[in-house]
């Protein structure tokens, strides 16, 4: 689905992104973990073409993503969900208008359909009684599973997470976290940048580890967590474990 060869950023004469080479395939749950600043955002925002690479290519559903024209880009941007750690809902409209404003802007969705499936989405995320709530009212934890709902509103083929939970009150990362893990289980692909180990344990089909640029390792949670070949991974590891 997704294929990353020889990506390279830099912001000036900061080289971010040093030689990533990955390939996500259709339904795969990839966590990636590793230290503030080695470019782990950068990475997603590269392949969900918030930022343009500097070098390589990122090829996603068969489509080269570099030298895309404005309209191709918007159109592969529908298929790629992205959730923030901040999460940027509009602050005058409702959930449930949060979730039907791009299928039908966008998409060209009509509003009927697209109000039938924002209830849906908000009941699978656990908020069904809060649709015309707005924003403001609305804990940190309801207020990301809104943006979560409202990813999924376009129907994309994966979903990019960005530290969903970093923002949160302790006591309301379990019931994102309970989200995430469901649609895992739909079958979604995903990929989830987060410093919830316990999530990259028990969700995570291959958990990459991110240091300084580069993907240093690579595994399934168990041979991450347990068993980790690079020092640099045994570092970071023994800290946030
Ligand atoms: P992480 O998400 O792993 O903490 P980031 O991808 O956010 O890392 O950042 C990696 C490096 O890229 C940092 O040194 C950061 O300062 C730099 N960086 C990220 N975005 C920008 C930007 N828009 N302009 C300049 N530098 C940036
Ligand atoms: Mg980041």
């Amino acid at each position: 689905m997704i294929k990353v060869n020889h990506l390279k950023k830099s912001f000036g004469k900061n080289v971010v992104l040093k030689d990533l080479n990955e390939e996500v395939s259709q339904g795969e749950v990839v966590v990636v973990i590793g230290p503030s600043g080695s470019g782990k955002s950068t990475f997603l925002r590269c392949l969900n073409l918030l930022e343009e690479p500097t070098g390589g290519e990122i090829v996603f559903e068969g489509t080269t993503l570099t030298g895309l024209k404005e309209k191709e880009m918007n159109q592969l941007r529908q298929k790629m969900g992205m959730v923030f750690q901040q999460f940027n809902l509009f602050p005058h409209k409702t959930a449930k208008e949060n979730l039907t404003i791009a299928p039908v802007k966008s998409k060209g969705v009509n509003q009927m359909e697209a109000d039938n499936k924002a209830v849906k989405l908000l009941d699978q995320v656990g908020l069904g009684d809060k649709a015309d709530a707005y924003p403001a009212s609305l804990s940190g934890g309801q207020q990301q599973r809104v943006a979560i709902a409202r990813a999924l509103a376009m129907d994309p083929d994966v979903m990019l997470f960005d530290e969903p939970t970093s923002a949160l009150d302790p006591e309301m990362v379990g019931e994102v976290l309970k989200v995430m893990k469901d649609l895992a289980k739909s079958g979604i692909t995903m990929i989830v940048v987060t410093h919830e180990m316990g999530f990259a344990r028990e969700v995570a089909d291959r958990v990459l580890f991110m240091d300084d640029g580069y993907i240093v390792e690579q595994g399934t949670p168990e041979n991450i967590f347990t068993q980790p070949a690079h020092e640099r991974t045994q570092d970071f590891l023994a800290k946030v474990l």
